[in-house]
């Protein structure tokens, strides 16, 4: 670990980011200042075994390594945005439901693997730690990213560092309860933010138009199930004002403000990101009708003291988060 040591106060060396989803890994070579200077997807596989998953993990991180013409030795740290609820001091994954792993210590067994330091934290907040150090929120103090895709998750940066929570879950605005007797969220409860406004939940919403004799472009499409209709197919018919869509999804955008709102009232940050499959999909529109939303809902001066910005990383945000994450823990041990 000493020499690891000294290579950071010699000229800071190439990190590996890596981003560890249900379905894919994307694993790439970052530099201090969090340029990609290489990159790696490979598919996930969980259902086969944990260990299948972690040895998908070092294979993409060696050959991101070697596609950016470096020799192992010379990456400084690996860091590791992991979905579920870990704990980025011990390293261990207490539950991550679309992995199936259950109290699995990564760090410990990817430090054995690989023989480099291991620094891991929730994606989430890699991403949003991402957009802070280098996107949408460099320079701030204080920002929350929301980011909206199938479900809806969320971040926290206080002071320039995450803020993790008493039990490393703070920031899940997600499951903030926005409806009561809402609609069944994935999480067991009703009416939670994402069970409203969330990708899955647009569709619902607009699927249960049609089968009340609506009509949308989406018709057919949506007859293949939730999850074929794509943040790209929303934001074709929103384009081409779709009617039933256009009314789904500013309904959306009504309640993503009240969500910015509620984050607005009790953080009072510099900035509110979002990001997400359904943001980067649509139009500045949306993002007006959220702002208007949320302004509608939030006291002037506060509403006034705070940015809502589009993330700027798009899928990049894990990797480069969690690249330079490991490089500021690897600078404090
Ligand atoms: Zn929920």
């Amino acid at each position: 670990m000493k020499s690891i040591r000294n290579k950071v106060k010699d000229g800071a060396p190439p990190l590996l980011g890596v981003d560890l989803g249900g379905t894919k890994i994307l694993a790439c070579v970052v530099d201090e200042h969090g340029k990609i200077l290489s990159r790696c997807k490979k598919k996930t596989k969980p259902e086969k075994s944990s260990q299948e998953v972690i040895s998908r993990i070092a294979l993409c991180s060696r050959s991101a390594v070697a596609e950016a013409g470096l020799e192992w030795e010379a990456i400084g740290a690996l860091g590791i945005g992991a979905p579920g609820a870990l704990n980025p001091h011990t390293g261990v994954i207490n539950l991550a439901p679309n992995l199936n792993w259950k109290h699995l210590p990564l760090k410990d067994i990817l430090e054995k693997e690989l023989k480099i330091p291991v620094f891991i934290n929730n994606d989430v907040n890699m991403g949003v730690l991402g957009e802070h150090r280098i996107g949408a929120g460099k320079g701030m103090r204080n920002v929350m990213g929301i980011f909206i895709g199938t479900g809806i998750g969320g971040g926290l940066v206080i002071n320039g560092n995450i803020y993790e929570g008493s039990s490393f879950m703070a920031g899940e605005i997600g499951h903030i309860p926005m409806v009561e007797n809402g609609p069944p969220c994935g999480c067991g409860k009703k009416g939670c933010f994402e069970a409203v406004a969330g990708r899955l939940a647009i569709v619902r919403e607009i699927q249960s138009e049609i089968a009340k004799g609506g009509k949308s472009s989406l018709q057919t499409m949506i007859s293949g199930g939730l999850g074929s209709v794509k943040s790209k197919h929303l934001a074709q018919a929103w384009k081409e004002k779709d009617p039933l869509v256009m009314e789904q999804i500013e309904k959306a955008a009504h309640y993503i403000g009240l969500g910015v709102s509620i984050a607005i009232t009790i953080l009072n940050p510099d900035a509110i990101i979002l990001g997400g499959g359904v943001i980067e999909a649509l139009d500045a529109h949306f993002i007006k009708k959220i702002a208007e939303s949320a302004r509608e809902h939030t006291i002037a001066p506060l509403f006034k003291a705070t940015k809502i910005r589009r993330a700027l990383l798009g899928d990049d945000a894990i990797v480069i988060g969690s690249a330079l994450y490991a490089r500021e823990h690897l600078e404090k041990t």
